[in-house]
């Protein structure tokens, strides 16, 4: 039988840059090519340079609804996080935040940090869905809030949280939201207007944009005042120091500019995708799907399984790449936080495989993933002792 080729299922840790993208970025780099800084106002290569970011700012204002003034380019969603929830806390001596459980550790990890500070944090928890309880929320918001933080698109999950909703709720508490829309971004729609969100974060890698650029989007009507955490030059309106990155900002532009073209066929065709895996996977007894299927986002699938061991599922894998858990915890063995708030054990959590869908996957992928995820749970089920 001919060897097949191996097929990346793990466009939720990062996706292949798209060749348009590439091509881009390309023409950015070299003397011949768009590489000038974009803050030398003396030359021409400069004012090309700064047109070019100026283009790159309108395709991302595009696909967030935020407006060109309230976008601050950044190195990712890490440092958007950052920005925002160390850059709203600037602004008070001390107070309460409210996030999830299931947030990624971009924003877990600086409400530690703030909690180190005084600040008091409460994480809610998701119903077995995955999603968060309104009525908890509101319940949970008290005269010192000034911050909720919820994630648009889980990453290891792919559930879809109602970020509009939660904008109404917090808008109506007269409470700042900051939404992380790193796993939202190019396959949902997205207007941080029209959700009543005041902070935003994006990057470009998770839908094939190059990684380390991204942006956080500040509310400016009325304007809200947030705190920086790098001096410098004062680019971009002093809250990111930092000359700008005209290929990496180009790449996220042009990734941009093709997901507005290719969202409303992509999506439903990567959905269908994923729905003929988990229908093939079904199949097999003891297999648990972790998440909402209707609150979800079109690539993702996350499985447990049950009977085999957490580290030998992942590593039995032949033909496919996807990870275990998430790709930013799966360096340890700790048991996904996100599996565990959604209520299953440590070993389920172990025992879990997220399959991610993109726009270079095909349907024959689909059935190349199917027998060799069969193939590893049989094996392992014969090796387990009963
Ligand atoms: C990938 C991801 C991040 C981190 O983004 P980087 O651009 O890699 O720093 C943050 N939040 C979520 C939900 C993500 O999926």
């Amino acid at each position: 039988m001919a060897e097949l080729a191996p097929v990346y299922l793990d466009n939720a840790a990062t996706t292949p840059v798209d060749p348009q993208v590439a091509a881009a970025m390309g023409a950015c780099l070299t003397l011949d090519g768009n590489f000038a800084n974009p803050a030398s106002h003396t030359h021409h290569w400069g004012l090309a340079a700064a047109d070019t970011v100026e283009q790159a700012r309108s395709e991302v204002s595009q696909l967030t609804g935020a407006a060109i003034e309230e976008i601050v380019f950044t190195s990712g969603a890490t440092e958007a996080n950052n920005l925002a929830l160390l850059g709203v806390a600037q602004r008070y001596e001390t107070g309460h935040m409210i996030s999830v459980a299931t947030e990624h550790k971009a924003v877990l990890d600086p409400l530690v940090a703030l909690r180190k500070q005084g600040w008091r944090i409460d994480l809610l928890p998701v119903d077995a869905d995955g999603r968060v309880n309104l009525q908890q929320l509101e319940d949970t918001i008290c005269d010192d809030t000034k911050l909720i933080s919820v994630m648009h698109v889980n990453n290891e999950i792919g559930v879809v949280q109602d970020v509009a909703a939660i904008g109404a709720l917090a808008r109506e508490r007269g409470v700042l939201l900051h939404v992380d829309a790193a796993q939202s971004i190019g396959k949902l729609p997205l207007d941080m207007h029209a959700q009543q969100i005041d902070l935003l974060s994006v990057c470009a890698h998770k839908f094939h944009g190059p990684k380390g650029i991204g942006a956080l989007c500040v509310r400016r009507r009325p304007p809200l005042r947030i705190g920086a955490l790098m001096f410098g030059g004062g680019h971009e309106r002093g809250l990111r120091s930092g000359t700008l990155p005209t290929h990496q900002l180009v790449g996220f532009g042009e990734a941009c500019r093709l997901a507005r073209a290719t969202m409303a066929t992509d999506m439903p065709r990567i959905a269908a995708m994923r729905d003929a895996l988990w229908s093939e996977l079904q199949q097999l007894s003891g297999v648990l799907l972790n998440g909402s299927l209707e609150h979800r986002v079109a690539g993702n699938l996350n499985i447990c399984v049950d009977g085999v061991e957490g580290e030998s599922l992942v590593t039995a894998l032949r033909q496919i790449g996807v990870s275990s858990g998430s790709a930013c915890t799966s360096a340890s063995l700790e048991p996904s936080h996100v599996l565990r708030a959604l209520g299953r054990s440590a070993e389920q959590s172990q025992a879990s495989l997220r399959i991610s869908f993109g726009r270079f996957n095909s349907e024959s992928d689909v059935s190349v993933a199917a027998a060799d995820i069969s193939q590893a749970v049989r094996r392992l089920r014969a090796m387990a002792p009963a």
